[in-house]
């Protein structure tokens, strides 16, 4: 860190006409640089302003956060209902460029440590996936990707009420201009960046099923300690990718190799075992801790420990009855997030008519056609990502 941050120190733009900050408390650090909390002298708001490393690489990546956010303060929800952050102001302090931000509360990383890794309640992770698809769906309509969405990312409005924010658009895209191919924090990467496929809105939607399982389990679905090891956690849990994806991503064969072909002529693909990988890539990948006992996604939501009760007896059952039927709906819910493949994966729009957010009773099998028909109607088609002829056959 190149800039150290004091209490009592001011921020403020270098012209004599712009509004002053003055430092009350240090919130919180990034890859960006750290997050302050100030108060507006002229207007006595308090507000929480990220100070940006005096970089040019970082400044210029966060002069596109002041863009899209300000487009989407702005333009695309202009009344403050889609749980996207606030930007207030930004200036030039010295170098380092200021973001000033609605000050919000704890990230929701902080809120699972709280609670000591045990999850939150089913009712809590819709309400909080519900606010989260409303974001998402904002950001699709416009085609934008965050490319960053994590629980140290999402903050509570306040510790009162379960209302939370979408925040660091420090990574986020548009579909037209997706330049990186290392993006998205690991334990949340999906399988098309993984994979070093073209990747658009989507990929925040598989974040989205690994942040939701997360605040329902307490700890994270894809701990991967290395891209080797959370492809291979995928593929454990979830199984192997579409051949198109194996046969068009750029980092695919780092990971899978060919295993010859089906009784329909079709490639087959494996994944390398750890020794092979390790020998290819001269160096010793390790297993990674595991911290489920079950290997399969239903088996590990329907198993998770049960929250405690004072009920009575016959209450209680009552209580266990419609817990099991929120988790049936919670794992039908989640699978549709964690399609390995983009094509099928659930838009926002889609998994917001799931029963597990509407509330509907959950009746297997779900009518995922229905959804299907709908988002055709709703959503342009997907480019750079369709399945070759060949690879679909
Ligand atoms: P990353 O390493 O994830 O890219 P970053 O450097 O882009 O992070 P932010 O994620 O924007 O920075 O902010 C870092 C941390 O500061 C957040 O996780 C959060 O705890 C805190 N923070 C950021 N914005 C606010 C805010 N508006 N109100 C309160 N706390 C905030
Ligand atoms: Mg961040
Ligand atoms: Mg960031």
């Amino acid at each position: 860190w190149d800039y150290i941050l004091y209490v009592n120190d001011w921020l403020g733009g270098d012209s004599d006409h712009e509004s002053r900050y003055l430092i009350l408390d240090i919130l919180g650090q990034g890859t960006f640089g750290q997050v302050v909390k100030c108060q507006n002298i002229t207007t006595h708001e308090i507000v929480a302003v990220k100070v940006v490393k005096n970089k040019p690489a970082y400044y210029n990546q966060s002069m596109m956060e002041v863009t899209i956010l300000d487009m989407l303060n702005k333009q695309l929800d202009p009344d403050d209902v889609h749980h996207i952050l606030r930007m207030r102001d930004h200036f030039v302090h010295k170098g380092h460029l200021c973001l000033v931000f609605e000050l919000l509360s704890s990230n929701l990383y902080e809120l699972i440590k709280q609670n000591s890794f045990q999850g939150l309640s089913t009712q809590l992770v819709k309400v909080f996936t519900a606010q989260l698809l409303d974001a998402l769906m904002v950001l699709k309509d416009a085609r934008l990707i965050h490319c960053d969405l994590k629980p140290e990312n999402i903050l509570l409005r306040s510790l009162q009420s379960p209302q939370i924010k979408v925040i660091d658009f420090g990574s986020a895209c548009h579909e037209r201009q997706t330049v990186y191919t290392y993006i998205q924090s690991r334990f949340y990467r999906s399988p098309e960046v993984l994979l070093g496929c073209s990747y658009n809105c989507s990929i925040d939607m598989w974040s989205l099923g690994c942040i939701a399982i997360e605040l329902f389990l307490g700890l994270p679905i894809f701990p991967g300690t290395s891209e080797y090891n959370q492809v291979s956690r995928i593929v454990e849990m979830l199984g192997d990718p579409p051949n198109y994806m194996i046969e068009r991503g750029k980092q695919a064969a780092n990971f899978f190799e060919a295993a010859g072909v089906d009784d329909q002529g079709r490639s087959v693909f494996r994944l390398k075992t750890i020794e092979q990988y390790s020998r290819e890539h001269n160096k010793q990948e390790q297993p990674g801790k595991k911290y489920f006992q079950y290997t399969h996604l239903p088996d590990i939501i329907k198993n998770a420990p049960l929250p405690p009760s004072r009920s009575s007896s016959t209450r209680r059952q009552e209580e266990l009855e419609k817990e099991m039927h929120n988790r049936m709906a919670f794992i039908d819910f989640c699978q549709g997030l964690l399609q390995l493949d983009p094509l099928k994966r659930w838009t926002p729009q889609q998994a917001k008519m799931h029963p597990f957010i509407t509330g509907e009773k959950f009746v297997k099998p779900y009518q995922q056609q229905q959804l299907m028909d709908q988002a055709i109607s709703v959503s342009p088609p997907l480019q750079g990502i369709m399945p070759s002829p060949a690879s679909s056959k």
